[in-house]
């Protein structure tokens, strides 16, 4: 039975990650953020701790000996990142570089290969020039969320060239009914619900232009997984390939509940515009296509209508 060690259990994408590897048959052990409630991850081993304590992550990893990890911990939000960027570069960049050391430390310790995977971003690319993005594209992040993602992105090549077998999945924005409300596409489908269900009258939000490649979660998950067993460690860019802006996510989040003028419900407010905010990021999944027979599962008017409905049940 192989084990795998996954990082940031408790978030959006941990969860499907757990349930993806417990299907696989894999003994799967976390580290659950101790500032946080314990989650609830039926038949996951569960090991309390904080990321950036570096040498007890360490201690946890030679012990474990696992054949895979999975870095998704990480202060999750770019708005987050603005408001504590030290705690980001070190979530986010220097224990995801330590995790890393640490994975290669158990391969020598144990004489088995460890297959490495981190939950990279489009936010390094930052402002491309280019759309969409590639592998190739150049890391130049826009705000301390991406320069700690990129650090981490960048740490991923040397470990790769020491002899970890280290890949850097580049995702894309990618959703889900578990996704929180402090993202946008889960805030515009919260609030549709809520204001079909009499319980709020208006949407308020900030740059409605800006545009994202936004995917299924699972799929995303399937990519890391599919990344991880790869023969070769590579870096994919996992996306959609096709960007759409807020205000079209505002108007599917709408129309799926048949409301086709939905203005009046709609405002912006400009304490919601971010300081930098790249507008538009996609990306091109060729690479994870055809190196991993990976492709979206969920296409965007699905993908709205799924988290619309989730939201309409609670
Ligand atoms: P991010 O791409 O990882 O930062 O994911 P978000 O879902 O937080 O933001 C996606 C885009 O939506 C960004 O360009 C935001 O500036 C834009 N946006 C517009 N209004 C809002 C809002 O009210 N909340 C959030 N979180 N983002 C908003």
């Amino acid at each position: 039975m192989s084990i795998a060690f996954v990082t940031g259990l408790g978030g959006q994408d941990g969860s499907y990650l757990a349930e993806r590897l417990l299907a696989d048959d894999v003994e799967v052990h976390a580290l659950a953020h101790e500032a946080e409630p314990e989650p609830d991850a039926p038949g996951v081993v569960m090991h309390t701790g904080d990321l950036t304590r570096i040498d007890e992550v360490r201690a946890l990893v030679l012990d474990l000996a696992p054949d895979e990890v999975y870095n998704l911990a990480a202060i999750s939000s770019v708005a987050q990142s603005w408001a504590e960027p030290e705690l980001t570069a070190r979530v986010n960049g220097l224990a995801a570089g330590a995790l890393m050391e640490s994975a290669r430390q158990a391969q020598e310790k144990h004489g088995k290969p460890v297959r490495f995977v981190q939950a990279s971003s489009a936010e390094i690319f930052g402002e491309p020039d280019t759309s969409p993005q590639d592998e190739s594209t150049a890391i130049r992040p826009l705000n301390p969320y991406g320069a700690a993602k990129a650090y981490a992105h960048l740490m991923v090549d040397v470990h790769r060239r020491r002899g970890l077998h280290a890949v850097s999945a580049i995702l894309y924005n990618h959703e889900s009914p578990r996704r929180p409300a402090r993202f946008v596409t889960r805030k515009i489908t919260s609030t549709v619900a809520a204001i079909v269900q009499g319980r709020a009258d208006r949407l308020v939000l900030g740059n409605l232009e800006a545009r994202r490649d936004w995917g299924w979660a699972p799929d995303y998950v399937d990519a890391m997984v599919r990344a991880a067993r790869a023969d070769d460690a590579r870096d994919y860019v996992v996306a959609t390939g096709v960007g759409h802006s807020v205000r079209e996510f505002v108007a599917a989040a709408f129309g799926h509940v048949g409301i086709d003028d939905w203005s009046a419900y709609v405002a912006t407010d400009p304490d919601l515009v971010r300081p930098a905010d790249p507008t538009d990021l996609t990306g091109d999944p060729t690479r994870a296509r055809t190196s991993l027979g990976w492709s979206p599962t969920v296409g965007f008017e699905e993908l709205v209508g799924l988290m619309v409905d989730a939201d309409l049940g609670d």
